[in-house]
């Protein structure tokens, strides 16, 4: 079968985790590991079949897998706990904002590693059979991300941009995986989010004159800032993030 990324006829393989593994961290009921996910309409939460994370088979070779991995472990040694003796070269600066919302910057993130890991992330997931991905459709921008994931190419600042929730309390149920949700940010540009474990990535997959992810996204010096949310900012935000009030 071809390749989904190289589109060389290639044997392919059988798992491949749409989300990395390391963002599911903390996600499985004790017992019996079953995933938590939550449902869009209620706020409740749900137990997923999926004891591992979702995967799914024929999308990529060998060898592009662990072209992606690259990215990823990069991402779970710099951003999370990733491989221990790894020594980080990003540092995050707290910069305060109001009670509710804090601006995280994070310096010396490498652009080429954060903007590719986020997008092969939607990438991987418009290739996926998988329910919980059934909204993403990235039409013809498909190609032009592959050929950016390819060729390690990530492109301007503003193209294809995308922005960094996080929701650190345990109050609200964020600590879930939520079904991919497509929406129009501002009415104008073709959106998704994507949200696991605290964690929502908001994704504009359009090309128009809409810059309002811009200041989100990721800089070519390095520098990516992620946003912190608590209290009743974090719940009004989580939940228009997830569907449950109309942007
Ligand atoms: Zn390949």
């Amino acid at each position: 079968m071809k390749c989904k990324l190289c589109l060389k006829e290639k044997p392919l393989c059988k798992k491949s985790h749409i989300v990395p593994r390391f963002l599911y961290k903390g996600m499985f009921y004790k017992g019996d590991n079953t995933l938590i996910k939550l449902n869009p309409i209620t706020l409740e939460k749900e137990r997923g079949k999926i004891r591992t994370g979702i995967y799914d088979k024929d999308i990529l070779c060998e060898s592009c897998e662990n072209h992606i991995g690259k990215f990823e472990d990069y991402i779970s040694n710099e951003l999370f706990e990733g491989t221990k003796n790894y020594s980080k070269k990003s540092s995050i600066t707290p910069i305060v904002g109001n009670n509710n919302l804090h601006k995280n910057l994070i310096k010396g993130l490498d652009y080429n590693h954060i903007k590719l890991f986020c997008l092969s992330i939607i990438w991987k997931a418009h290739h996926s059979k998988h329910e919980f991905f059934q909204n993403v459709d990235l039409g013809k921008y498909e190609s032009q991300i592959r050929d950016m994931i390819l060729n390690i190419d990530p492109k301007e600042e503003n193209i294809f941009p995308f922005a960094w929730f996080y929701y650190p309390e345990k109050k609200i149920s964020t600590k879930a995986l939520v079904p991919v949700r497509k929406f129009r940010l501002n009415n104008i540009s073709i959106s998704y989010n994507l949200h696991i474990n605290h964690h929502s990535i908001v994704y504009k997959i359009s090309k128009d004159n809409n810059s309002s992810l811009d200041e989100f996204s990721p800089k070519k010096d390095n520098t990516f800032p992620i946003y912190s949310l608590q209290g009743k900012t974090a719940k009004t935000h989580f939940e228009k993030l997830v569907g449950l009030k109309y942007f």
